[in-house]
């Protein structure tokens, strides 16, 4: 049975107590719990990094940064680099988030740049990719998504260290969820374009994420999708209600 990823975006979210009241739920939850096809991956704020890992240690639970500096060290008042977040044992990195390309103007290039950074430190990056609504609406959708593809990763060499997230930015915390349908079909669309650059090896593993406002009532929906493994989730991840709910739906997926 293939693995389901449900990975956590916090975003710019909560105070320290509420991270960590939120952790010990959920701690309590894994605990009692066994999640055989599942990984749950929280991707907190920086300050609460360590919170997760430290939580990783003893259970089934993975921990992602939301964000890495595209530079290796030195003086960069104010960035993470992907040596310090493999120190603190960090697995996960979200990479070329739609919020950072279009609020922090990250292009292509940079997105590459932090790629190779995390792929050093043998840290997984998040691949997020997906088109904003007036290119769907003219008929740019594959084009814009292949693109950012063949952008973000021009000389990367693809070895199980990568995971994909297609989001599309209409349905990023509007409300909006994609079909299963229309998810399905650019999910596809990397998966082909996976196996024409890297092989057919490659295209199998790497697992494609869906993100655009999942939620308890349409994971399960999503989720019977051949080409869909997962879902990178945003609003709905913050409560811990919710989260564990969605944790139950994947694990009870036949
Ligand atoms: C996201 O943060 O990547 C996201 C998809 O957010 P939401 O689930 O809130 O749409």
């Amino acid at each position: 049975m293939r693995k389901i990823y449900l990975a956590g975006n916090w975003k710019m979210n909560k105070t320290f107590q509420e991270a960590d009241d939120f952790l010990y739920e959920l701690g309590e939850y894994l605990e009692e719990k066994t999640l055989r096809n599942v990984e749950a991956i929280i991707c907190p704020p920086f300050p609460y990094l360590e919170l997760v890992t430290d939580m990783a240690e003893e259970l089934p639970l993975s921990c992602g940064a939301q964000n890495v500096s595209e530079y290796k060290s030195g003086a960069y008042t104010g960035e993470i680099s992907a040596e310090m977040l493999s120190s603190m044992e960090v697995e996960y990195c979200i990479t070329g988030h739609s919020e950072r390309r279009n609020i922090f103007g990250e292009s292509n290039s940079v997105v590459n740049a932090k790629i190779k950074q995390l792929q050093e430190h043998f840290i997984i990056p998040i691949l997020c990719i997906g088109e904003k609504l007036e290119e769907r609406d003219a008929g740019k959708t594959d084009e814009v998504v292949l693109s950012q593809l063949q952008g973000s990763l021009k000389d990367i060499k693809i070895d199980g260290n990568l995971f994909i997230a297609y989001e599309p930015v209409w349905a990023i915390g509007t409300g909006k969820t994609a079909t299963p349908q229309q998810a399905q079909e650019v999910h596809k669309l990397i998966r082909e374009w996976l196996r024409e650059n890297y092989g057919e090896d490659v295209a199998a593993d790497i697992p494609i994420l869906y993100g655009g406002s999942v939620k308890p009532g349409n994971l399960k929906e999503l989720l019977r999708e051949a080409d869909i493994d997962g879902g990178l989730i945003g609003g709905a991840s913050l409560e811990i209600e919710g989260y564990i709910k969605m944790l139950e739906i994947a694990g009870n997926l036949k």
